[in-house]
Formats: C-alpha cells, structure tokens, sequence
C-alpha cells in the first residue's frame, strides 16, 4: 500500500500490542481500512516469552509453544500441584509471535509498514499527527500508541514497584524434567526484604525456562540475579551439568499510576503504555488481546475505538493498589500472600480475580483468604494517599519503561 494521503488507522510501536490490533482489525472486518504500522526496526530477536492462562483455543492458538494443565506452588510451608483445568497455561516465543504476524502482513493489501523512530503522536483536531525522527509526517482519522513517551511521574499517591528477572532456556543430557508440570512461582529462594521467585516452564524432559523474578522497588547488579538464578538450578533442580541456551531479561512496572488511556482526541494508548499490564502481578499479554479485540469492535460497530470500564469493574484498581500497598510498605510478604491465595482458593478462582471476571462473591472469597487486618489497613493507606494532595516521590525515579 502507498502510504500517501490521510490514513485510516496508525499504529505506532509493532509489538504485541500493535501487532494484536492490526490482527483484531482485519479479523473483525475492518479490511477496507487504510492502516500504517510504525516501529523503529523489524524483530529480529526472540527477545520476549509471554505466558499466560486461557480457557480453550485463543486467536493465537496456532504459534502456542507449549501448554501446561499442571503448575506447582511452591509457597510458605505449602506445596502442591495445582490442577487448573479448564484453564491451561500457555507460552508463546516472541520469536513466533513476530514471525507469524510478519507472514499475515505480507498478505494483507491495507496495511502498510515502515521503520523509523517515532518522535510523537498527537491530536489535532479531528486527527492524529505521527511524526517520524527521518521527518516524515503521516496523518490519520486515529493513532493507537503504544510507545511509552512519558512514563507515569512518581508521585506519594501511587505505589511504584517493578517486576525484573532473568530467565535462562537451559538445556541437560539428563531427563531433568517432567514436561507436564510447570512451575508457576517457588518461593523457596531467600527473599531479601522483598519478594522473590523461580519459575520453571518445562519444554521438554531436558529443556526448561528458568527465571529469577524479584518484585521490589530497585533492579538489581546483574551478578546477583546470576548468582541466584544458577544458585536454584544447581540446589533446588540439582542440575550440575547444563548449558544455557537462551537468556531473557526483562523489567515490567508494577504500578497502579495511571497510564493514560489517550492523548488528545485522535490517539488512544495500547499495551503496557495504555495501562494493559496489570499492577499487581505484571501479566500484560491477555489484556493486551482483550483491550485489542475491543477497540476492534467498537471501530466496527461504532466508527469510534472508545472502550469504557463499568464503574463496578474499577474495584479491581482498589484490589491491585492493596496489594501493591502491602507488598511496598512491607506490611506482609509476598510470598505469605501468593501462599495465602493459592492454599486457600482453588487455582480456578485465583485465575478469574486476576483476570477480573470474579462475581463479589468470589471476591469476598477471595478476600477473606488473605490477611484480612492487613489487607484493610493496605486499602485505607491506598484510600488516604489518593485522597491526600500529590507530591512528587521521595525515591529517585527508575526507569519503568522496559516492559
Ligand atoms: C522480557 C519480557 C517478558 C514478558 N513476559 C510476559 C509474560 O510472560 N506474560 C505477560 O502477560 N506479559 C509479559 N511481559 C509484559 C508484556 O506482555 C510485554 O512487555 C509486551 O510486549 C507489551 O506489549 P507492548 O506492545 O505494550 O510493548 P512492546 O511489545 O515492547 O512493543 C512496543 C514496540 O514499540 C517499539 N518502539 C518503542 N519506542 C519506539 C519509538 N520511539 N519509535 C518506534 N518504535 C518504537 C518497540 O520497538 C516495540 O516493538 C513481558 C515483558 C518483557 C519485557
């Protein structure tokens, strides 16, 4: 397609979220649209893994790594294996992501793509502005950004923790693994004065991916996650002998600041910088596809890509700042929690809390599973700080923008 003239649609960031959209775009009809797709290069690394719960078959199901029905907790003096049916829990290789959706592009006669480094996307008027750092200036009934330009400023009225890990693909000559069973959090890692996990996603009896995951306020020296990350794999898994094939790393902000859902009229914010991850555990991929397929359907039905949340769902914000507000002021560890939640509710419930599908029944199981005492006095600091007038925050600001 020439990109020339007023567009229809621009994306501006191809990751998961554009990518999802332009998807979601042409899966709901919108195949007459003029769409461009900016991002600063083409994806040439598998630089990410998204793992995520799902009932039955998603839009992706075909590029599915692997999935598991089975995932061990590891929590405080509990163990078990939980049985997750009719959820499973699924990976997908950014490599495959980005290769699938490279293949359907090349078939799709709307929507054009090019490589340059946006500078900015505004409104104007009835239009969104996308300007390019090689000076081009493309112009469209609406922008979806998901670029993250302006990461929220740290204020006392919000919490600001970041999830960071690194995860090695490691490979044994020894069948160390047993490939139905995922392990979804161990805690069984000292916990410093935060909190701190392994995960251990099986690809098969010899491969696995291991990840060292901390939530806490600061990254840490490379060497330290290093230094836990081979510390589990040789005493918890008893792997002496393995070599590592593949290394993430990654850092995601766990805040319930808010990311702002449009700037200006004509651009509407997508994926981790239109607020789609969520603060209290990092998982973004779903919501992504959710905030995605939505707008899709709104542009189809209405003309217009506005989605609203009821004003009964935004007690999941006030979930999520709990949590948030328990984890930063050390009220509790984290480890308590998650043991908490996975001890007490099946892994089912769990699942649709997190997902935000639960009934207020299931809320109020949920809640009174936890420690209910600390989990009041979390939700009224929350309640205070938001009431109280905002100043900027004491720590020095972390650069959130990884994820
Ligand atoms: C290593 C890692 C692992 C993760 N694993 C999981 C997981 O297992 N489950 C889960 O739910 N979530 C996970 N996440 C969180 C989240 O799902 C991902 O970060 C997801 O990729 C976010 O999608 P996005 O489109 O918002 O951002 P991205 O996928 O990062 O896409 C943004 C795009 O914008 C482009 N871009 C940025 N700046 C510019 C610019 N100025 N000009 C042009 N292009 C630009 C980038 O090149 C990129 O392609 C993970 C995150 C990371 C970092």
């Amino acid at each position: 397609m020439e990109i020339e003239g007023r567009l229809d649609y621009i994306i501006a960031g191809a990751g998961a979220a554009g990518l999802s959209l332009v998807y979601y775009l042409n899966q709901v009809g919108l195949t007459d649209r003029r769409i461009l797709l900016l991002d600063r290069a083409p994806k040439t690394a598998n630089d990410r893994t998204w793992c995520f719960w799902e009932v039955g078959e998603g839009i992706f199901e075909p590029i599915v790594f692997r999935r598991w029905e089975h995932l061990a907790f590891h929590g405080e003096g509990f163990s078990t294996v939980l049985e997750i049916a009719p959820y499973r829990y699924k990976m997908i290789r950014g490599t495959d992501f980005y290769r699938f959706m490279d293949q359907w592009l090349d078939a799709q006669p709307n929507v054009a793509r090019a490589y340059a480094e946006v500078t900015s996307v505004t409104s104007d008027g009835d239009e969104a502005i996308v300007r390019t750092r090689d000076g081009h200036t493309y112009r469209a009934a609406w922008a979806f950004n998901s670029i993250l330009f302006d990461p929220p400023v740290r204020r006392t009225t919000y919490h600001y923790l970041l999830q960071h890990f690194l995860g090695w693909v490691i490979y044994t000559p020894a069948r160390a693994f047993d490939p139905q069973i995922a392990t979804l959090m161990d805690f069984r890692v000292d916990q410093a004065s935060d909190t701190r996990f392994v995960y251990v996603l099986p690809l098969d009896a010899h491969t696995a991916l291991v990840e060292y995951t901390v939530f806490s306020g600061e990254l840490l020296p490379r060497a330290e996650y290093v230094r836990q990350l081979a510390g589990y794999i040789n005493d918890r898994l008893r792997i002496a002998d393995y070599e590592a094939q593949h290394e993430e790393f990654g850092v995601i902000p766990m805040t319930d600041a808010p990311f702002p859902a449009r700037h200006g009229a004509r651009v509407i914010n997508i994926g981790t910088a239109g607020g789609c991850t969520k603060p209290s555990t990092g998982y973004t991929f779903q919501r992504i596809q959710r905030h995605a397929r939505r707008i899709a359907q709104a542009l189809k039905a209405t003309g217009r890509p506005h989605v609203a949340t009821p004003l009964l769902h935004r007690r999941y914000e006030l979930f999520d700042s709990a949590l948030l507000n328990v984890l930063d002021e050390g009220r509790e560890r984290g480890r308590r929690v998650f043991t908490d939640l996975f001890a007490r509710n099946p892994p089912q419930r769990v699942f649709r809390f997190l997902d935000e599908d639960t009934t207020l029944l299931e809320d109020l199981q949920v809640m009174s599973s936890v420690n209910i005492p600390v989990f009041m006095a979390a939700t009224a600091d929350a309640l205070r700080r938001r009431l109280a007038p905002p100043r900027s925050h004491p720590l020095s600001h972390t650069d959130s923008s990884t994820g």
